[in-house]
């Protein structure tokens, strides 16, 4: 797949934006294509911005594992939740990485490969199916541009919901009584919308305690939020010392189809291009599969029938998650939302899995609407295994 750029073109690859599509893209090429020139333009002084992003094993496609295992900074074996009258665990390596991290991956890649270049500080006012102009007029040339500029860029209205919260990450006094993550506690007071609460705990003494709501409004006024937030936190028995970053973030859950990417460049990449999961408003199963057919496609079929059947595959998983939203939001109200939520932890572990990589099957997703409905009985589909003790006071 060597393919060295024409005289004319500054890179094969010219990738705008140095967010997480973006750095899975380069990361993916490194590995797979390693003679391909890649240029990477990112407005900002570093890369990957201010996240902790998560995902799980299984948002990985098999192929990627390669290329993608060092993308996971700290893992675990499993999560759990707990609902008022509930609580699970679901098994399965659950992974998160910070935008630090990230950015020492990109600048390794950087260093290994002199094919790659990074240019920070480079803020890109239009783009085109070969070309980048930046804010100062210079026009860089690519034979293959992907656009993922992230959620700013994106634009329109997509109705559904919004998944909004405020994270702290902390350290604390004395070691967390909790080992594994909880992917949502809804024991808290309920408020505007329906609401959780979400730990990861990265070393003993710190941990990322985030305040997420299901809401049908984007505000979020996150001063407010800090100190109840603080206060749950204390009463999950984590005794916070001080808190070392602070995360906000309002993610559109939209309940029209907002994934349909062209078979022309430049490509709309990442949150821009609708490479996300509707359901969930994560980016890195949808992320990952744009990053691996690239890496793995020569530029000339990039649009070829590969291009065709995941754009087709994912536009299946994104009109589905689309409607759940329709029904999340336009009809099921705040206390109704936490009933829903039980009740999709009630499916099995790979049905789960496959909802968050956005692979659910037919059958997965006849399940998850029918465990959904209000009329189901609840005992249905519960696993009987007990689940591993997570926590310890
Ligand atoms: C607080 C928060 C937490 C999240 N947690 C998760 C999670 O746990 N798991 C998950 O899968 N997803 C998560 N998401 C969703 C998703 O991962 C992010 O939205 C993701 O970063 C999208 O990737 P992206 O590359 O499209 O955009 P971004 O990562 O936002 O990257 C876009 C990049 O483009 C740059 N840029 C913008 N405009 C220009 C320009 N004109 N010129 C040059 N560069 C430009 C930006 O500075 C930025 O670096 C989270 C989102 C938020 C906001």
């Amino acid at each position: 797949m060597t393919s060295r750029p024409s005289e004319q073109n500054d890179a094969d690859y010219l990738l705008i934006g140095g967010g997480l599509q973006n750095a899975l893209i380069l990361l993916a090429l490194a590995k797979r294509n390693p003679t391909a020139t890649v240029l990477m333009l990112e407005q900002d002084q570093s890369l990957g911005g201010n996240h902790i992003w998560s995902f799980q094993a299984l948002d990985l496609p098999v192929a990627a594992r390669s290329w993608a295992a060092p993308v996971a900074e700290y893992t675990w074996p499993g999560y759990q939740l707990y609902f008022h009258q509930s609580s699970r665990w679901v098994g399965g390596t659950y992974s998160s990485l910070s935008s630090e991290h990230l950015e020492r991956l990109l600048r390794q890649a950087e260093v290994d490969n002199p094919n790659i270049r990074i240019r920070t500080g480079a803020r890109v006012r239009a783009s085109d199916a070969t070309s980048a102009t930046l804010e100062d007029g210079t026009v860089l040339r690519g034979r293959l541009v992907i656009d993922a500029r992230g959620p700013e860029s994106r634009t329109g209205a997509s109705g559904g919901g919004y998944q909004k919260f405020l994270g702290l990450e902390c350290k604390l006094r004395r070691p967390a009584p909790i080992t594994a993550p909880i992917l949502m506690d809804t024991r808290c007071t309920q408020r505007n919308g329906f609401r959780f609460l979400y730990v990861l705990p990265f070393a003993p003494d710190r941990v990322l305690v985030e305040d997420t709501y299901f809401s049908n409004s984007p505000e979020i006024d996150a001063d407010a939020l800090r100190a109840p937030l603080v206060a749950d936190a204390a009463a999950m028995g984590l005794d916070i010392e001080r808190v070392l970053r602070t995360e906000v973030g309002v993610l559109p859950m939209p309940s029209r189809n907002v994934f349909n990417p062209q078979a022309r460049g430049p490509i709309q990449g990442g949150y821009t291009g609708g490479w996300f999961n509707p359901g969930t408003g994560y980016s890195f199963a949808a992320a990952i599969r744009l990053a691996e057919h690239l890496s793995q496609t020569p530029i000339e079929q990039v649009f070829g029938p590969q291009w065709r059947g995941l754009v087709r595959r994912m536009r299946v998983q994104a009109v589905f998650f689309a409607f759940l939203n329709l029904l999340m939001f336009g009809f099921f109200h705040d206390a109704q939302r936490r009933k829903l939520m039980e009740r999709f932890y009630l499916l099995p572990d790979p049905v789960i899995h496959r909802f968050f990589a956005m692979e659910t099957t037919l059958a997965d997703q006849w399940r998850i609407l029918w465990v959904g409905a209000p009329w189901t009985p609840k005992g249905w589909a519960r696993r009987p295994e007990t689940q591993p003790p997570v926590t310890s006071e």
